[in-house]
């Protein structure tokens, strides 16, 4: 169904609000009126201008995680990645006034936790993943709700447009806290960068920004170019090569120096630890499908002898946005660049069609 004028009155009184809800798993999404949501003591209701499609949209979509507990329930609306304008917050809340430009983090923190009191709020203990479950309704909607608003919304800074913001999405923030907080990476270090969706064509940007000469490995050539694009300096189509971490290993004289996983399946998470060199760091970022279900057999002993470290990270926490606002004002990175095209909400359902067959290159962005 589709609705004009943007808001409609149901009869009981409730706004309504057009949302993009998930029916089945792996059918199409129902585009359809829902009511709006209202701002709880703590929360604040967001009018959505941007968000982003990504593949953690289509695990929801299939119903994955479930060994995360984290598998979506008929009625969920996905959707995890918005930015826009508060239209209206809760008694409690103190620092987010209504029409303020804001983001909204894809991992909701409580802001009371002891990771969240550290600042680690990317992991905390009662994290609520936007988008995944009953309490947390996504983006793909003309309203997001979002708990604990003081702690979770981040102001945008002027020049950050909600498009710029949405592309950024959960892969841009998750890369870089990957790449920049968790990893270790040096002047001129080789960075292997092991599948091209969206998180890892932003890892490629991300790891070029902080100096290191980038491999990018992918099925696809366009995704390859596109990483070349992005920064990379070498590329490795997985397709033609049968050794892809041999072939790593020999354009990078001996190894990576850091190498992640941005897909999350076996032969990605092998290829990357095994394309190291001796002491590289093997980031996992890319969580797991259905085939792995959260377990991959890793080759245990090369990594003891060669001192490998395996490095799980997840998002990014709220506090150190700015450092990639600051990146972004002086154009060392270029957001922009990682989105390939502006959608309406009813344009969905391709979008996840197509990243079955990984076909959608960069990140498709729904504009309201
Ligand atoms: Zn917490
Ligand atoms: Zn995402």
């Amino acid at each position: 169904m589709k609705l004009t004028p943007r808001y409609l009155w149901s009869d009981n009184g409730t706004q309504n609000m057009r949302a993009a809800v998930l029916e089945e798993h792996g059918e199409p999404l129902s585009i359809e009126a829902v009511d709006a949501p209202e701002p709880a003591p703590d929360g604040a209701v967001v009018d959505v201008e941007a968000c982003g499609v990504c593949r953690s949209d289509w695990h929801g979509w299939q119903g994955d995680w479930g060994w995360l507990g984290l598998e979506t329930q008929p009625g969920q609306i996905l959707g995890h990645e918005p930015a826009g304008r508060v239209a209206a917050v809760g008694a409690d809340v103190e620092n987010v006034a209504e029409g303020d430009h804001v983001a909204v983090p894809f991992n909701l923190g409580d802001g009371t936790c002891p990771q969240c009191q550290r600042g680690h709020s990317n992991t905390c203990e009662n994290v609520m993943p936007l988008g995944f479950i009953e309490e947390a309704q996504g983006a793909f909607a003309e309203q997001v709700h979002v708990p604990s608003a003081d702690h979770n919304l981040v102001a945008l800074p002027d020049g950050v447009s909600s498009v710029d913001m949405a592309g950024l999405g959960c892969r841009f923030m998750t890369s870089f806290h990957a790449l920049a907080h968790r990893a270790d990476i040096g002047a001129g270090d080789w960075v292997a960068i092991h599948g091209c969706g969206g998180v890892g064509l932003s890892a490629v940007h991300i790891a070029d920004a902080l100096g290191g000469n980038v491999v990018a490995v992918d099925l696809k050539d366009e995704k390859l170019e596109k990483a070349r694009e992005l920064g990379a300096v070498e590329t490795v189509n997985a397709e033609e090569i049968e050794n892809v971490p041999g072939e790593v290993k020999a354009i990078t004289d001996g190894g990576a120096g850091v190498a992640m996983d941005a897909l999350g399946i076996e032969t990605t998470s092998q290829n990357s630890v095994m394309s190291l060199g001796t002491r590289g760091q093997h980031i996992q970022v890319g969580l797991t499908t259905q085939d792995e279900q959260g377990m991959i057999h890793l080759p245990t002993d090369a990594m003891v002898m060669g001192e490998i470290e395996f490095i799980g990270s997840l998002g990014m926490p709220p506090t150190r946005y700015d450092e990639i606002f600051r990146m972004v004002a002086t154009d060392k990175l270029r957001p922009e660049a990682v989105v390939s095209e502006t959608i309406g909400l009813e344009d969905v359902n391709d979008k996840l069609d197509a990243m079955t067959d990984f076909e959608t290159v960069g990140i498709p962005v729904i504009k309201n």
